[in-house]
């Protein structure tokens, strides 16, 4: 099996834990990374795992999504009050679980269709992994 990683650095967002009992529970932001590890075991006709330069659909989903981005909780008891209080004020992006981990998994569940569907199921992401900084990330790899 080959494998192959894209970063993408600096994506401004801000989340919030309402479950965390600290200051997490409170919106704020990070300049976040994402790096994908792409898997294959055959190459394309290049000899490459995927062609980092036909990429840009992540990268156009994470702009449209992510990038300046207020992340929620789908289940945060606030979210609909904030949106319909502060429509326009924010771009918000709803998922299970806005943790590292959780937004990892949201991510997987999005991209590797996406990638195989691209490469017509010859290649898959097998690893992402969410930067929240520069000292803390999480990683999601799903069982085989
Ligand atoms: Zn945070």
């Amino acid at each position: 099996m080959f494998t192959c990683k894209k970063t993408y650095r600096d994506i401004a967002f801000a989340h919030r834990q309402h479950l965390h009992v600290g200051h997490c529970s409170l919106i704020h932001g990070h300049n976040w990374g994402i790096s994908l590890t792409f898997a294959c075991r055959g190459l394309d006709s290049n000899g490459f795992v995927v062609d980092f330069g036909e990429l840009k659909y992540l990268k156009l989903w994470i702009d449209e999504h992510l990038d300046h981005a207020c992340l929620f909780n789908q289940d945060d008891p606030y979210v609909e009050a904030l949106l319909e209080q502060y429509n326009g004020l924010f771009k918000a992006y709803l998922l299970p679980n806005c943790s590292c981990e959780g937004i990892a998994q949201h991510l997987h569940g999005i991209f590797d269709p996406m990638v195989r569907e691209r490469t017509s199921g010859r290649a898959w992401i097998t690893n992402i992994e969410i930067m929240e900084d520069s000292k803390n990330s999480a990683t999601f790899q799903p069982q085989k």
